[in-house]
């Protein structure tokens, strides 16, 4: 039987990648999305086009009931998940002084309770299987702030937290729960930056490019397999050395 990965929020970007990247590993595959569009569809005919089940399930993660029929459709339709990964997320960049309290709260509802929604309905399964993996997406600025940021990178520093603190509730059950921190991606998040400031990031970068999909979703590979069976409660930055 093979393993079951859930992806939140990928049929795009990152999410999409891990999605295929797993699915290359032979994991039958779960999505979660929030916006019918093509890309649903289509995601869907990739991943099934690599041989393995593609199960879309419509949520939106920041609603907590939505969560708990999205584990339980998982649960239904394969019997099993061995990995969640918690990807789904939104930036409202602006300066606190002219940010609303809806921008504020929108990030931290979908980024930070929403990874708490789903991982709370999903981890029932793995205690009881007693195996799993958790890998959270955090973000460097979760580390170094960021100005413009104060929704997101607080969001992306309680996903920090989050992570530590299940991963020393759950490790005796052999669940693994660990962060993964990328630095600048090129991918729809980010393409609304202006030319000027990614020309500055990267000039910060030591590896003088911005990263791609596939530098997070091999990361995220590794800590779904074997191979880090004795990771837990980790963040692994994955930024060209961005923050140091
Ligand atoms: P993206 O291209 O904007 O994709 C985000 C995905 O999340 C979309 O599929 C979006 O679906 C989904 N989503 C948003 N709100 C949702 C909700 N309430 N319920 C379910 N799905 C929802 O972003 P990305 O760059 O791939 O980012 C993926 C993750 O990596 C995020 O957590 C992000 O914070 C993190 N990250 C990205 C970067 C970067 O440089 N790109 C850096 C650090 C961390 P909709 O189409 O419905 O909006």
């Amino acid at each position: 039987m093979s393993k079951v990965a859930l992806i939140t929020g990928a049929t795009r970007g990152i999410g999409k990648e891990i999605a295929l990247t797993l699915a290359k590993e032979n994991y039958d595959i779960a999505i979660n999305y929030r916006t019918e569009n093509d890309e649903v569809q289509n995601t869907k005919n990739e991943i099934e086009a690599l041989g393995v089940k593609c199960l879309m399930i419509k949520a939106d993660v920041s609603n907590f009931e939505d969560c708990k029929e999205l584990a339980e459709k998982i649960n239904e339709e394969y019997g099993r998940i061995d990995v969640l990964v918690n990807n789904a997320g939104i930036t409202k960049d602006t300066l606190l002084m002219r940010m609303s309290e809806n921008d504020f709260k929108d990030v931290i509802d979908i980024n930070l309770v929403g990874t708490f929604n789903v991982t709370r309905n999903i981890i029932p399964y793995m205690i009881k299987a007693r195996s799993g993996r958790i890998i959270n997406l955090s973000s460097v600025v979760g580390i170094s702030g960021n100005a413009g940021q104060t929704n997101y990178s607080s969001s992306k520093a309680g996903i920090i937290g989050f992570t530590k603190s299940l991963a020393k509730e759950v490790g005796s059950r052999n669940v693994l729960v660990n962060a993964v921190a990328p630095g600048f991606i090129e991918t729809k998040m980010t393409e609304v930056l202006k030319d000027d400031v990614k020309n500055n990031m990267i000039n910060l970068i030591p590896l003088k490019r911005a990263g791609k999909v596939e530098d997070v979703a091999r990361v995220v590979k590794f800590l779904a397999s074997d191979d880090s069976s004795y990771i837990t409660g980790q963040v692994i930055q994955v930024d060209g050395g961005m923050l140091m």
